[in-house]
């Protein structure tokens, strides 16, 4: 765990996101945290399209194997300080798809994880909390 991103993102949180073999659900969940409704940008969250740009990646799935290397390179792309989230299950510890012959067992076995946010999905609202909590507020 890096100790020093929690510190640098109390006003602002910039996002990569990295799906590593969903079925899509987790997905749909946080798309709609940036919907009128949750309105992620209010708090300072937002997506962004390059890891170089971001704060944290989330990583949904259970890290396939064939995700394996691109979620490492897509960690090296990325500045310091730098967090890992795991969103939903799959990504917590692979769910029901952990002893599957290409899957994997989320990402804690591939990266340092910073914060999980459980569910399967997580909803909209309980993803909001869970980055809202990670920025300190
Ligand atoms: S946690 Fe559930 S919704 Fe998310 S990718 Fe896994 S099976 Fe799909």
């Amino acid at each position: 765990m890096d100790d020093h991103i929690r510190s640098t993102v109390r006003r602002s949180l910039q996002l990569r996101h990295v799906d590593c073999g969903s079925c899509n659900g987790c997905e749909s969940e946080l798309a709609l945290v940036f919907s009128p409704r949750y309105d992620g940008q209010r708090h300072g969250i937002d997506m962004v399209a390059s890891p170089r740009h971001a704060d944290a990646i989330t990583v949904s799935g259970p890290v396939t194997v064939q995700m394996q290397a691109a979620l490492a390179r897509t960690y090296d792309a990325m500045g310091q300080p730098r967090g890992v989230i795991a969103l939903g299950d799959c990504a917590i510890d692979g769910h029901v798809h952990a002893s599957g012959y290409a899957s994997g067992t989320g990402v804690q076995s591939q990266l340092p994880v910073d914060l999980k946010i459980p569910g399967c999905p997580p909803p909209p609202d309980a993803i909001l909390r869970a980055l809202t909590s990670f920025m300190g507020r």
